[in-house]
């Protein structure tokens, strides 16, 4: 639940900051592809005013036929006034509702072209009218043919003015079409960033999901296991006779050993934390060199370790009436890097629960390989008995698990195998459980040489 709340503000906070970022970067660009697109438009503008001037001054006498063809060309209205009276053309049906602004445009030129300061600027100029002045021509665009003028008036004897009208609703079309286009490619750019921060944020928790619910996992086992021991203790202090003296000592032997066992796995589990070296990953320099403290490392000779376990443990297994064998091969193996105890300790623990997990006469083999093509030392041990199902070879690894809770004596925490494999990969090794054929399990280390 925390998690689940956690991811969604998570990646509410993430999609947030991506959206603005995308929302700041559309609207720069949206606004720099309007300005491109109201300057192509009004060069357009400017080159079919250029054109029509230029016509005009080509032509000794303006027709009607002309004039139309001219207005048809360019999509525009054609307005001229011959030394300041307007032309019978102005009249035209079409003009009609621009007259009064083409002759408002034009007054308003003659009073700019009076002025020198405006008579050298350019020849053409835009003027935005109110909204008040909208009749669906929003922009009005007036070109002036001041040089032409001159240039008519010299020629022709006559000052001929030019008003072009341009209607600007194929530009508001594609404004909004623009603008439409942004908004709606911003909301699947927003969907799609809330799914990525969805996917983003989740699995930047689950490594912490994972890693808190192991630690919630790790502390619900180890108080289980020490209740008992603890409960025990408690009545037998309570009891007070002599003879439950044993069973405290007894009992707090076991507590040590399970804590002895916490302690070491919650030291790797600090290390890895602190280096950021994930679980089963490949582990990074920092956590190598810190192992240093937790390690002692040495060359030692694989056949003599495994000779020193089977002679510790060859009489509990007779007292049980196992048999512990060991199986080496003739030639000489190679030496390997190693600490001696803590290689010790995974042969203990393989072992013992070899025993414990085979029926009497069970038989506990020890036995190593060398594989030289491939340069890995194959350290087994394998027994005859009860087997692990194949759904729980992995899961046995796990720290607290058992198969079958109900069947363990009270020197079975749980965390035998889950160390066993910590040490392997310390190692630089990797270990798994088969089927040992007729029946049991084989443990199978893996170790570079
Ligand atoms: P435990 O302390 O309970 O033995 P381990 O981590 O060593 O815990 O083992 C986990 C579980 O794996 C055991 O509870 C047992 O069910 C199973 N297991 C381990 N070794 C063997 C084996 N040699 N044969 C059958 N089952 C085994």
């Amino acid at each position: 639940m925390l998690f689940k709340r956690l991811h969604l503000q998570f990646t509410g906070l993430c999609a947030l900051i991506t959206m603005a970022i995308l929302a700041l970067f559309s609207y720069l660009y949206l606004s720099v592809s309007e300005r491109t697109l109201w300057e192509n438009y009004t060069l357009s503008f400017q080159h079919d005013f250029d054109a029509l001037s230029g016509s005009l001054e080509q032509q000794n006498t303006l027709t009607y036929s002309f004039l139309l063809r001219m207005e048809q060309n360019s999509g525009c209205l054609i307005f001229l006034w011959d030394n300041g009276k307007p032309l019978s053309f102005n009249r035209l049906e079409s003009h009609a509702p621009y007259m009064t602004m083409a002759e408002e445009l034009y007054q308003d030129y003659r009073a700019t072209a009076a002025s020198p300061r405006h008579a050298q600027e350019t020849d053409f100029y835009v003027i935005s009218l109110s909204d008040e002045l909208n009749m669906g021509i929003r922009n009005i665009y007036i070109g002036q043919m001041s040089a032409a003028e001159k240039t008519i008036a010299l020629q022709k004897g006559q000052g001929l003015v030019l008003l072009m009208l341009s209607p600007n609703t194929a530009y508001h079309r594609r404004l909004m079409q623009q603008r439409v286009l942004f908004v709606l490619l911003s909301l699947a750019g927003c969907m799609a960033l809330t799914v990525f921060a969805y996917l983003f944020t989740g699995r930047l928790l689950s490594p912490i999901r994972e890693n808190h619910e192991r630690q919630l996992a790790f502390i619900s086992g180890a108080s289980h296991e020490l209740r008992t021991p603890l409960a025990v203790i408690l009545s037998s202090a309570e009891a007070k006779p002599p003879r439950f003296e044993e069973t405290i000592r007894t009992e707090a032997l076991r507590m040590g050993r399970l804590v002895e066992e916490m302690l070491f796995l919650s030291r790797l589990d600090s290390l890895r934390f602190h280096s950021g070296t994930p679980r089963h990953g490949k582990p990074g320099s920092l956590y190598k060199s810190q192992l240093t403290h937790l390690l002692h490392m040495e060359e030692l000779e694989p056949d003599t370790l495994l000779l020193d376990t089977y002679e510790s443990l060859e009489q509990l297994a007779l007292r049980q009436d196992k048999k512990l064998a060991l199986q080496l091969p003739s030639e000489s193996l190679p030496r390997m890097n190693g600490d001696r105890d803590k290689l010790r300790q995974l042969l203990e623990i393989l072992v013992q629960n070899a025993l414990s997990y085979t029926g009497e006469d069970g038989v506990i083999t020890l036995s190593l390989e060398h594989n030289a093509s491939s340069g890995q030392l194959l350290l087994k041990v394998s027994d005859n008995g009860i087997g692990i199902p194949d759904e729980q070879k992995d899961k046995i690894f796990e720290r607290f698990y058992r198969v079958d809770s109900a069947h363990h004596s009270k020197d079975h925490f749980g965390l035998g195998l889950s160390i066993a494999r910590e040490i392997v990969e310390l190692h630089g090794g990797t270990i798994r459980v088969t089927d040992t054929p007729g029946g049991g399990s084989t443990f199978v280390c893996q170790f570079p040489v």
